[in-house]
């Protein structure tokens, strides 16, 4: 299992002054690749290095060996996110993506620990720098192994996110699934009847995305600006209440007793939602992203197993009887009788997938939860 853990440094004025010196660098680095990326189509880590390695060497000295190897798996990393989120088209130039100075890739061969102080490279030699260690700290330091980290700055302040290995927690017992269905009508669903999302939270990304699409028409710097602005602080609301939305999730399959919990694997989802840009633009997928990241994340820390399921036609399938039903906006309904909320109706058929895969006898169609739909709704409270 992978942790997280964010160390505050404590750094002198002039160690500060050589991780500025090193977070521009690095983006000088990472923005120097763009071309060759958009040139050659190319974001395989290995290719791309073997392409820019002695270029790159060659005109940042000062960054290394080990730097120019970060930088090229910092750019390869952003656009195969960018990939996997939004999708590379074949007959469309690939899009640039600009690196700014805010944060450095790391690893064991440039950053080492001892004690309450990390060494870390710089282009001025290793900087010896203490930081702050509270409880959550500590206890990642004692029991994971590090690996890769991440310096950033934030508000003035430099941090090194560092991932640990930590062992995984014991798994909960039985068979029992919940399924979950992110991001159609609703942000989430489960098969447990928990619809969350909907309301205020739609209609305040909805004017996110109609102030966006104003300032995009517009073209001028300040339009550019306030456009970065709006996206910042998006982005920022849709984290708060992803992460809101996730702990109500994993909370709700503890109560129902689930030790999986299946969710569908979104490089479907383009597939799926056949709808227009403007929809597409609306339905955020980056944002579901997040949310299935959290909930993994939260579900694996308490001994659930989490998997991903490669789903034909769930909104369409009835739950019960596996036929096709039809669904008009938020409503399911079958033939042979099942009505139910369509983003639950999902989730079900989500929740019993392995069984459809692996049972020979047959499909066991009765969901093992209750039908009864339970609105849930999630808000941010600084709206
Ligand atoms: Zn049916």
């Amino acid at each position: 299992m992978k942790r997280t853990g964010s160390f505050k440094l404590l750094t002198a004025p002039r160690q500060a002054e050589a991780f500025s010196e090193l977070a521009r660098l690095f983006a000088d680095a990472c923005n120097a690749m763009v071309p060759y990326v958009q040139e050659y189509r190319c974001w395989n880590r290995v290719t791309l290095h073997h392409l820019v390695y002695y270029q790159l060497r060659e005109k940042f000295p000062a960054m290394g060996s080990q730097m120019v190897c970060q930088a090229v798996r910092r750019v390869a990393d952003a656009y195969q996110t960018l990939r996997a989120n939004e999708g590379i088209p074949k007959d469309r130039p690939v899009p640039t993506i600009t690196f700014t100075p805010a944060s450095v890739n790391f690893d064991h061969r440039t950053y080492s620990i001892q004690g309450e102080t990390f060494s870390l490279f710089t282009p001025q030699g290793r900087a010896k720098v203490r930081f702050a260690c509270g409880p959550l700290q500590k206890t990642l330091l004692a029991t994971g192994i590090p690996k890769e980290a991440r310096l950033i700055i934030r508000e003035g302040i430099w941090y090194l996110n560092l991932v640990f290995d930590l062992p995984d927690p014991t798994p909960l017992a039985g068979d029992q699934a919940m399924g979950l269905d992110v991001g159609e009508n609703n942000l989430a669903a489960t098969s447990t009847g928990m619809v969350i999302g909907g309301g205020k939270l739609r209609h305040e990304r909805d004017r996110h995305l109609a102030a966006r699409r104003r300032l995009q028409s517009n073209g001028s710097l300040a339009s550019k600006r306030k456009l970065k602005a709006i996206s910042g602080k998006e982005q920022r609301h849709v984290r708060h209440v992803n992460h809101v939305a996730s702990k109500a999730i994993v909370a709700q399959a503890l109560q129902a007793g689930a030790a999986i919990l299946r969710m569908e694997d979104l490089s479907h989802i383009r597939a799926r939602i056949k709808a227009g840009a403007r929809v597409r633009a609306r339905l955020h997928r980056w944002a579901f992203r997040q949310l299935q990241h959290f909930v993994r994340y939260k579900a694996e820390a308490v001994g659930i197993k989490v998997e991903f399921v490669e789903p034909a036609y769930t909104s369409q399938t009835c739950n019960v009887c596996g036929g096709r039903g039809e669904r008009v906006k938020h409503r399911f309904a079958c033939s042979c009788g099942n009505l139910a909320h369509s983003d639950v109706n999902a989730s079900r058929n989500i929740a019993r997938f392995a069984k459809l895969s692996s049972s020979a006898r047959g499909v066991v169609n009765r969901p093992e939860f209750a039908h009864r739909v339970r609105h849930c709704v999630v808000e941010s409270s600084f709206l």
